[in-house]
């Protein structure tokens, strides 16, 4: 007899990814090994990545104005590779604030921030950031002036974006590397700035 304790169903999602997965391996267009390394390199992502971005942009301006162009090939440049993905940075400045979400999915810039957080996919969320964002940053602890207006974009399956936000004031003489230090996941989703 079956132990019914463990048995899980899987969920239709799960179903689908595990479908689509083995028929992948079945019809040999990739390998096993190959999808467990991809996985593996895109756990092993973290927000680091964007904040090396976001520290380049502060320190060199010529840097900064080819992010702002085009966001994939400045990344290219740093040796930061972004799949077949068009990458917008949007910059915030001190009369607009940049706020992204992805109010179908989960869309996110994971070759620069890797794991989307959770409640970025909830669609508390995805929902609200659209409609109320000031109402959704003062529950992150981001109290915006009135007169700071606020953009939202809504992220794609091929367009993903990223914040950079302000370089903190009284930091002329800090190194690439500290900046960097100071720039966390949710400044670059737009959530937060960075505190010093
Ligand atoms: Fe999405």
């Amino acid at each position: 007899m079956k132990d019914q304790g463990s048995y899980q169903p899987y969920s239709y999602f799960q179903l689908m990814e595990v479908s689509l997965r083995e028929l992948l391996v079945e019809k040999g267009i990739v390998t096993e090994a190959q999808l467990a390394a991809t996985v593996e390199e895109v756990r092993n992502i973290t927000p680091e990545r964007g904040a090396r971005v976001v520290a380049k942009a502060w320190v060199n301006t010529e840097f900064r104005k080819k992010l702002l162009q085009d966001g994939t090939r400045a990344c290219e440049e740093l040796g930061l590779e972004i799949p077949a993905l068009k990458l917008v940075v949007v910059e915030n400045t001190p009369t607009e604030h940049n706020l992204v979400v992805c109010t179908l999915c989960s869309c996110y810039p994971r070759m620069l921030l890797g794991m989307p957080p959770e409640w970025y996919k909830s669609r508390n969320y995805r929902s609200r950031a659209v409609r109320e964002p000031r109402a959704v940053l003062s529950e992150f602890g981001l109290e915006l002036a009135q007169e700071i207006k606020i953009r939202v974009h809504d992220s794609t399956a091929d367009m993903r974006y990223l914040v950079l936000p302000m370089r903190p004031a009284d930091t002329e003489d800090w190194s690439e590397e500290r900046l960097a230090a100071s720039v966390t996941r949710d400044c670059m989703i737009g959530v937060a700035v960075p505190r010093i």
